[in-house]
């Protein structure tokens, strides 16, 4: 998607591919387009006057078309544990929330900090128990608002933990395959040498189960982790929480998965909340067992953060407990997620719905 304000172009919302189109429209030689880009994402200058390697006449004829937008921070809560939630306002005014969570050592030091990022401003999709899903979908985020969110928090993670970020995820605001290209190419952005120079394999892309999207990343090679919002193991149970398994059921994700390893070779994860008395059973425990042997794969259980109006509540210890040595039973490769930043409502949604997205509340009254 390519944002034009006030007729200019916003460099940030353009592939790398398509910033050099624009650099070879302005009949600038190739090495432009890896300047502009390595100024905005590895630099984070958002001037063309502060470019000193480009030519005074260059950054004049730049700034009469173009510019480069930015998201602002409109807030940050610290959570005890260390989580640092962010609201990141974008240049319409729309809000999204990213998170930085630590893992600290022995020793109380920092050696994993995941970024978990918005690819959408709200969700399409309105699975049950889900903030963002309440707020309907508003829009796709373009490849570098969603880069943006790392690389600021990237600067943010080595200021307070004196190290920059290890991880990201997908799994913020938003369905991140349903804005493919965009969610795609901040990825690369990601990775770029030019940039924040992450390795492939430490980003993690999050789906409800589009299909045609998670077989759509096996065959272009993309080298990026896949994680399946799984979240029931059988039809009745996911139809009832998740609206996407009408059209795209089980079958239909076998399928996907199975073609997923069979070209990448790439155990894949599987993401659990763990719901009390709706998905905490034996039987549920031998489905999703099942479902762990589609492929290769690891589960996270993940320990769910109530969500006010939500009737789905988090699982108790003990039928955690349970849960856990029963996968363990089945030879299940599973691991609790205990849940981050309680007490700065770090869930997927849960700022951004509190400070207030003004359409978004409309359009949840009126899917109500
Ligand atoms: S869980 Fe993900 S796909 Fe479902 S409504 Fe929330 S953001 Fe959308």
């Amino acid at each position: 998607m390519t944002t034009k304000t006030s007729s200019k172009i916003n460099l940030k919302s353009l592939s790398r591919t398509n910033l050099e189109a624009f650099c070879a429209d302005m009949k600038l030689p190739r090495y432009r387009a890896d300047q502009l880009f390595q100024w905005m994402y590895q630099k984070e200058v958002n001037e063309f006057s502060e470019m000193t390697n480009l030519s005074k006449p260059l950054r004049d004829q730049l700034s009469e078309v173009a510019i480069v937008g930015t998201i602002g921070t409109a807030s940050t809560q610290k959570s005890k544990d260390g989580t640092i939630k962010f609201l990141f306002e974008l240049h319409d005014g729309h809000k999204v929330e990213a998170v930085l969570i630590p893992d600290f050592d022995e020793d109380g030091k920092a050696n994993r900090l995941t970024v978990c990022v918005s690819s959408q401003v709200g969700c399409v999709f309105g699975c049950s128990f889900c903030a963002t899903g309440k707020m309907g979908l508003l829009r796709n985020l373009t490849p570098g608002e969603i880069a943006d969110q790392a690389i600021k928090i990237n600067t943010i993670s080595e200021e307070v933990y004196g190290k920059g970020i290890t991880n990201i995820v997908y799994m913020g605001m938003g369905e991140p395959f349903h804005n493919y290209e965009a969610v795609i190419e901040s990825a690369c952005i990601i990775t770029d040498p030019k940039s924040l120079g992450l390795s492939p394999k430490r980003i993690t892309i999050s789906t409800v189960g589009l299909t045609k999207h998670i077989m759509k990343m096996a065959d272009h090679g993309h080298k990026f982790r896949l994680a399946v919002s799984l979240h029931a193991a059988n039809d009745t149970k996911r139809d009832k929480i998740m609206p996407i398994n009408h059209s795209l059921n089980l079958s239909n994700l076998k399928n996907a998965v199975q073609h997923y390893f069979t070209v990448t070779k790439n155990p894949l994860t599987y993401e659990y909340l763990l719901f009390d008395n709706f998905n905490d059973s034996e039987d549920d425990a031998r489905e999703l067992a099942d479902i762990a042997r589609w492929a290769p794969s690891k589960v996270n259980i993940i320990m769910y953060n109530n969500v006010a109006g939500v009737t789905l509540k988090r699982a108790g210890e003990e039928r955690l407990d349970k849960f856990m040595r029963q996968l363990r039973d089945l030879d299940v490769r599973a691991t609790v997620r205990r849940s981050r930043g309680d007490d700065i409502d770090a869930g997927c949604g849960q700022l951004a719905i509190r400070e207030g997205v003004q359409k978004g509340k409309t359009i949840a009254k009126e899917t109500a």
